[in-house]
């Protein structure tokens, strides 16, 4: 099949790959010409693994091709994803839909008669319904809307693609809903179970589904808090209540908490839709599950600053990682980089680094350090702090960066390095939730 996909970033970018490695002839467009021009040379503008060998492929075969003209995107077929942002309104909790309404805008005069336009981007209750409304004022009567949610993790986009756990195919028509079962034909083929609905409850199912996983992470991050003020564990306290199936293990893992281009603003934009609709107190408690979060960033301050001795000013801090998650180079909102902001706003001397993401950090926060490398990051560190939890932080030898620091004492933000074998190597260990806090 021939389609589109409008927005080529983290989400875009990745199903326009993917789209092309299942066989069809795709098109990305984007108005930032740079990402284009590096994704039309077959390059990642941004790290997630695997997908360098897709756009590879994708291009060489010449199935995979990039514009910035919206029009040349309407002539190109009768099949539009729409993967643009929909980031946190400036001026309050909503979301930003002006890519979204931008794109279809730009798109309109374009369009075949019988397109179909399938937005794949996270938007509020009633936005496809909206935009139908759009299109129609925009002079295309002729076309059609669906809304078919993402629910790819970023480090894990590819597999989550060509892979997912399953479908969601939000249509008003048994029409659009065929077009769907024909794109995603071989994933069908291959066991991938798919929900077919109407076009509100697809949008729903997004939200739902971040709100849900949101609320985990937040319940484990105030259980730590109670470990912290009762003197018990978390992490085993998490391993032994994920093994009753209900609950499940996953998503149980209590540290410096989410953060990146998703979860924090969706919680939110689902708070300010509810209360549109009239439901504001259906869904209260995110504020308490957003506000938990943020909690989480104030009290790895907090612990590092005591363990600092108690004043920042003039302490030399060591920041592992700046990704809001491993094996991505995202920073949006990234928790990692909050922290290291603020140690450093209350006089810290912070030197950061990360494995992938530290470009990016730099643009976010120029005021940081960086370091090419960890045992640079930690040279001469009063406390080093892992905020991101990278597998080549997990491998790290604390008895090679014992001569390096000032003092050996790591806040361990992520609870997923071995206490064990720091505390072995002469290295006070912290943790949130656990051992109690110092
Ligand atoms: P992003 O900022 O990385 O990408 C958005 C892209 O859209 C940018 O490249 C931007 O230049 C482009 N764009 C903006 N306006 C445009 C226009 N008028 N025409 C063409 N291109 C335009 O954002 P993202 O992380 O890819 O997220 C996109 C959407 O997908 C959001 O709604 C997000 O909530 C949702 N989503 C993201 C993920 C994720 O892990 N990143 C997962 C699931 C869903």
């Amino acid at each position: 099949m021939k389609l589109t996909v409008i927005g080529t970033g983290y989400l875009g970018a990745v199903h326009a790959a993917c789209m092309a490695e299942i066989g069809h002839e795709v098109l990305g467009v984007d108005i930032d010409e740079a990402k284009t021009a590096a994704l039309a040379a077959g390059r990642t503008p941004f790290y997630e693994p695997g997908l360098q060998e897709l756009l590879t492929r994708g291009t060489a075969s010449g199935r995979l091709r990039f514009t910035t003209s919206l029009r040349e995107a309407g002539r190109f077929g009768g099949l539009h994803f729409l993967c643009v942002g929909t980031p946190q309104r400036p001026d309050g909790l909503g979301a930003d839909l002006r890519h979204v309404d931008a794109a279809v805008d730009g798109l309109a005069p374009h369009l075949i008669p019988g397109a179909l336009i399938v937005g794949k981007s996270t938007v509020p209750v009633g936005t496809a319904e909206r935009l139908t409304a759009r299109l129609r004022a925009a002079g295309a009567p002729e076309a059609h809307l669906a809304w078919n949610p993402e629910f790819l993790r970023e480090g894990h986009a590819v597999m989550d693609t060509l892979r997912p756990d399953r479908l969601v195919f939000g249509t008003g028509s048994r029409l659009a809903e065929n077009v769907l079962r024909e794109v995603y034909a071989p994933l069908i083929r291959s066991g991938v179970p798919y929900v077919a609905t109407d076009t509100a409850t697809a949008e729903l199912v997004k939200m739902a589904a971040n709100s849900f996983l949101a609320t985990k992470i937040s319940f484990i991050n105030a259980m730590a808090e109670v470990c912290d003020a009762a003197g018990a564990d978390v992490t085993v306290l998490a391993h032994a209540v994920g093994y009753d199936h209900r609950i499940g293990r996953s998503f149980l893992n209590a540290g410096l908490g989410f953060g990146g281009g998703c979860l924090p603003k969706d919680i939110r934009a689902f708070r300010a839709r509810a209360a549109e609709l009239g439901v504001g107190p259906a869904v209260a408690f995110l504020a308490e599950i957003d506000e938990i979060n943020l909690r989480q960033r104030r009290r790895t301050v907090e612990l590092a600053t005591r363990l600092a001795g108690g004043e920042l000013t003039g302490r030399r801090i060591a920041v592992l990682g700046a990704a809001f998650k491993p094996e991505s180079d995202d920073v949006r909102d990234s928790p990692a980089l909050a922290v290291a902001a603020r140690l450093h706003r209350e006089g810290a001397v912070v030197r950061v680094h990360d494995p992938q993401a530290v470009d990016n950090a730099r643009a976010a926060c120029p005021q940081l350090d960086y370091a090419a490398r960890v045992d640079k990051a930690c040279e001469g560190a009063d406390v080093v702090l892992h905020l991101t939890d990278w597998a080549e932080y997990r491998a790290l030898d604390p008895d090679a960066l014992t001569p390096l620091v000032c003092r050996p004492v790591l806040l361990d933000a992520r609870n997923s390095l071995d206490p064990d074998v720091w505390t072995r190597a002469g290295w006070r260990y912290a943790a949130l939730g656990r051992l109690g806090a110092p």
